[in-house]
């Protein structure tokens, strides 16, 4: 592990790094190993969070000009790319991220520093024709005191896309990264310290999600709460921010479908067929984890994902194999019942996996797989994706539609009379032609439909989201 040029067991709060009263063990998933310590924070940490990012909006913050908020996160950009390796590697061990894949989630979040950085002038109101006498016209303002509660999975990606674009807003905000994996968001901190982000602008309160996480949500200084994570804790999180009547934005997942048609570039679509399931070991959001596949080419894309599965490596995360361990124990625990459920099912493929006290799951292929069972309608988190036949369209469209869920989608076919339908009658938040982007796209607003969620990240949206528009009626007569 690289050194830290900061203490990792204390909280970020108004530019000061401080201890907290009781601290948290971090394990290293590949080997089930200690890893570091972390602050434990309380209500009381967050409330002085809250205060402190009042205090930077009422000062240099909050005064700041927009072009000046854009240099300061592009200033972060540069210094998050001169430390991509050194990000690498801490996710590497704190989430058990391959390598490879740890370095590109540092590169999103140079880029989403970029990207906001970019836009923080860019935003703008607009007048609007009103009648005899009046001038009208709106003002984009930042909401105040920002939440983000983020989980353990993509913590770079998700903190670029909402602290990033929070900030470029001119928000303040109270982070409170999830009590798995919370190491790169306290050394993204410690780089924004770098950049020249004023004190306060950011804060970071490591803890757990029923103390620290809980008193962040329902915090009435709060103006607006971000949060990625499971439905049940989006639940929560919601109900909280509903006692103080602030908006939220919540992205909670999926079982997003990709479709495969029998026009369809199989050699193509193979790498993103399997890749989309397997990546980050299946915890990610945007995971495609059913693949559908019409009759006529089923036998040839199950036998081809079948051979990518029995060829993938599996392993601790410093070895930068194809897929690493998943995040905990009880990560683990949750992945192996859904594997015992499908106990019943035709196994495609399973990959095998090192014997070692890491927690590993066996990525696995199940095959013919009924549309209501279990494992084709949960959100698994974990390496497991079933392939599911179809006819025709109709029913290919039925079955995609068919899970409470509604994250992304994607479609595999020539036709483009097909593509477009399809485009416009799935039920999903992102819908890709002859690709799919899991979890990539700064630039592509990103969220859900139904338990996926509601309110949109990445983007300009992003920016709409962390603002509140203000109307301003002049009558001069
Ligand atoms: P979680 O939703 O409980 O945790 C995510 C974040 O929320 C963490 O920072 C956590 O500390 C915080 N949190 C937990 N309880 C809270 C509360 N009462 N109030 C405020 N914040 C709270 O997720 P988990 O327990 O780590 O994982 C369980 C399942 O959730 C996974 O198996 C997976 O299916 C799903 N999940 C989805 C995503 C995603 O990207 N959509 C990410 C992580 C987990």
């Amino acid at each position: 592990m690289p050194d830290f040029p900061f203490d990792p067991s204390h909280m970020l709060i108004g530019g000061a790094w401080r201890a907290s009263a009781e601290t948290l063990p971090l394990v290293d998933p590949s080997t089930a190993l200690p890893l570091a310590k972390i602050a434990r924070g309380t209500a009381e940490d967050i409330d002085a969070a809250v205060i402190s990012a009042g205090t930077a909006l009422s000062g240099d913050w909050g005064r700041m000009p927009a072009a000046e908020r854009g240099r300061v996160l592009l200033r972060l950009a540069t210094l998050v790319e001169q430390h991509i390796e050194t990000l690498a590697i801490i996710e590497a061990h704190d989430v058990g991220k391959p390598l490879t894949q740890a370095r590109a989630d540092a590169k999103a979040l140079a880029r989403y520093c970029e990207f906001y950085g970019g836009a923080a002038d860019k935003i703008t109101g607009e007048t609007i024709p009103y009648l005899d006498g009046y001038t009208v016209y709106t003002l984009r303002e930042p909401h105040g005191v920002t939440g983000h509660i983020v989980p353990w999975n993509y913590p770079m990606q998700i903190i670029g896309r909402s602290v990033g674009a929070a900030l470029a807003m001119g928000n303040a905000c109270v982070l409170k990264p999830a009590e798995e994996a919370c190491l790169t968001a306290l050394y993204f901190g410690w780089l924004a310290q770098e950049a020249g982000l004023p004190p306060g602008a950011l804060n970071i309160v490591p803890g757990l999600g029923a103390e620290a996480g809980a008193a962040l949500a329902g915090h009435a200084g709060v103006q607006h709460v971000s949060f990625t994570g499971s439905v049940a804790t989006g639940r929560l999180i919601q109900t909280a921010a509903a006692q103080n009547v602030v908006p939220v934005t919540l992205e909670l997942g999926g079982k997003s479908p990709q479709l495969v048609f029998d026009d369809a570039d199989i050699d193509a679509a193979l790498p993103f067929l399997v890749n989309a399931g397997i990546q980050n070991a299946g915890q990610t959001c945007s995971a495609s984890s059913r693949i559908l596949v019409q009759r006529g080419v089923y036998d040839e894309v199950k036998a081809a994902m079948a051979a990518r599965y029995a060829a993938l490596s599996v392993g601790p995360a410093m070895d930068d194999l194809n897929v690493g361990p998943l995040i905990s124990a009880r990560q683990q625990e949750i992945v192996t019942g859904f594997l015992n459920q499908g106990r019943d099912l035709q196994i495609a493929a399973q990959a095998k996996i090192p014997s070692s006290d890491g927690f590993f799951a066996p990525p696995t292929l199940f095959a013919d797989v009924p549309p209501e069972h279990a494992l084709a309608q949960a959100e698994i988190f974990g390496p497991v994706q079933v392939l599911i036949p179809f006819d025709n369209e109709a029913q290919a469209l039925k079955i995609a539609n068919g899970t409470d869920y509604g994250l992304v989608a994607s479609v595999w076919s020539r036709d483009g009379g097909r593509q477009m339908r399809l485009a416009k009658a799935l039920r999903s938040g992102q819908v890709f032609l002859n690709n799919y982007g899991a979890g990539g796209g700064v630039e592509l607003p990103f969220g859900g439909r139904g338990l996926s969620g509601h309110g949109r990240e990445k983007g300009f949206e992003a920016l709409y989201g962390f603002s509140a528009l203000k109307t301003v009626a002049a009558y001069h007569g």
